[in-house]
């Protein structure tokens, strides 16, 4: 059965601007010091915002290198005719060989064993390798130079290794100890690439969002490795960290919004909600608000959150419910049902954004948006049009 998009009732919701994102892709490469190709990351449904859709509106502007997470995400993007060089950052089983041969993907390789394994499929898989230069999560060891380029070198027949990448922990800090174990990561990356050059490897790269802004300049150090960024926050147009000054005009693209089902008045010593861990001191009005933590607002900003109503902020009282969430109203004038909540963007003079919601909840931007559940209804608007450099 297809339902069209219409047809749905706007329950929880976000609201995704597709120009904003074209806009911070385009404003990206145009601040950086060096003429670069951007991998767009678009891991984990494109960080909430529909890995299709900033696909297809990427590949309008010329974007051909695309990362995601594992093979479903890689699959879905070529099932949905998504062209160019799909870069599965993270491991497949080797029982996917075919698939991964078949659709044209290419598979990160995170270790020897697992190159082996790969290759012993029999498949000759487009495959770039890993290479671990400090961070401890994937990758041969970038430690060991020698072993590296043996490693490497043994597996040009057997796999179609068509490049090499490395991934940066703290390029996200202005710290200099954070500074120094960048440079070091780089080095390492640069000595290996360099050691490889006789196999005119097309896919070097080691930046991330932080790193294109913080390490690339002119010098040619980075003609080895400096030709592609594997952007992924700042597409969304976030900070990849509080440190870090991205270009002006990026901005989130994304609100999440809701609706509000009830509005009701709360006598002076009630309580609201499980647990009932909030009394009312005087007499108030509370609304209903139908988002809950099935919809990722996480539980955790019960008494302590707010969403925005008409340019106010309704502070959330009471334990956030699965599918609901209470907030006081009281001092925000007419508030009525069917009106919309904005629980990440701007009213009024207001906003709250994602990285608002991670300094809350102590945790990063990067989670918040990945936590909008798959059930929150995406929608897609381009509000103005994206500033064409
Ligand atoms: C997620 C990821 C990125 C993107 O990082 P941002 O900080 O979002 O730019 C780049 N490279 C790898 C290997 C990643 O896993």
């Amino acid at each position: 059965m297809e339902v069209h998009v219409n047809q749905i009732e706007k329950r929880s919701w976000v609201e995704v601007d597709l120009s904003q994102i074209k806009s911070n892709y385009l404003l990206y490469k145009k601040a950086l010091k060096r003429d670069v190709s951007i991998m767009a990351v678009i891991k984990a449904d494109a960080y909430g915002h529909g890995d299709v859709q900033v696909a297809r509106v990427l590949s309008d502007l010329g974007c051909n290198l695309f990362a995601v997470s594992n093979i479903d995400e890689a699959v879905g993007l070529r099932e949905a005719g998504i062209k160019g060089e799909i870069l599965i950052l993270g491991y497949s089983s080797p029982y996917y060989a075919k698939t991964l041969y078949d659709l044209d993907l290419t598979q990160a390789l995170v270790s020897e064993e697992y190159a082996e394994q790969l290759a012993n499929t029999g498949f000759r898989i487009k495959c770039q390798f890993a290479v671990d230069t400090g961070m401890n999560r994937i990758g041969i060891d970038g430690d060991n130079l020698q072993e590296c380029e043996r490693i490497i070198r043994a597996f040009v027949k057997r796999l179609n290794i068509n490049g090499l990448f490395t991934h940066l922990c703290v390029a996200d800090s202005l710290k200099s100890t954070d500074r120094d174990f960048t440079l070091s990561q780089l080095n390492k990356f640069h000595s290996l690439a360099e050691k490889l050059s006789d196999l005119k490897l097309p896919y070097i790269h080691c930046c991330n969002s932080a790193a294109g802004i913080q390490y690339l300049d002119e010098s040619t150090f980075f003609d080895k490795i400096g030709s592609i960024v594997r952007l992924g926050i700042v597409l969304y147009g976030m900070k990849p960290s509080d440190e870090i000054q991205i270009p002006n005009g990026i901005r989130p693209a994304l609100q999440w919004k809701s609706v509000i089902s009830m509005v009701k008045r709360v006598h002076a010593g009630e309580t609201i909600g499980y647990g009932r861990t909030y009394r009312v001191e005087k007499d108030s009005i509370i609304a209903t608000v139908a988002t809950g933590y099935a919809d990722g607002l996480s539980r955790t900003l019960s008494n302590r959150g707010f969403v925005l109503i008409n340019g106010h902020k309704a502070p959330i009282v009471g334990n956030i419910c699965m599918d609901q969430t209470l907030v006081d109203v009281t001092d925000i004038p007419n508030v009525k049902t069917g009106m919309h909540a904005i629980i990440l963007g701007t009213s009024g003079d207001y906003s709250f954004l994602a990285d608002d919601m991670a300094t809350s909840l102590g945790t990063i931007g990067y989670e918040v948006l990945c936590d909008i559940s798959k059930r929150v209804q995406r929608f897609y608007i381009s509000s103005h049009f994206f500033c064409e450099l």
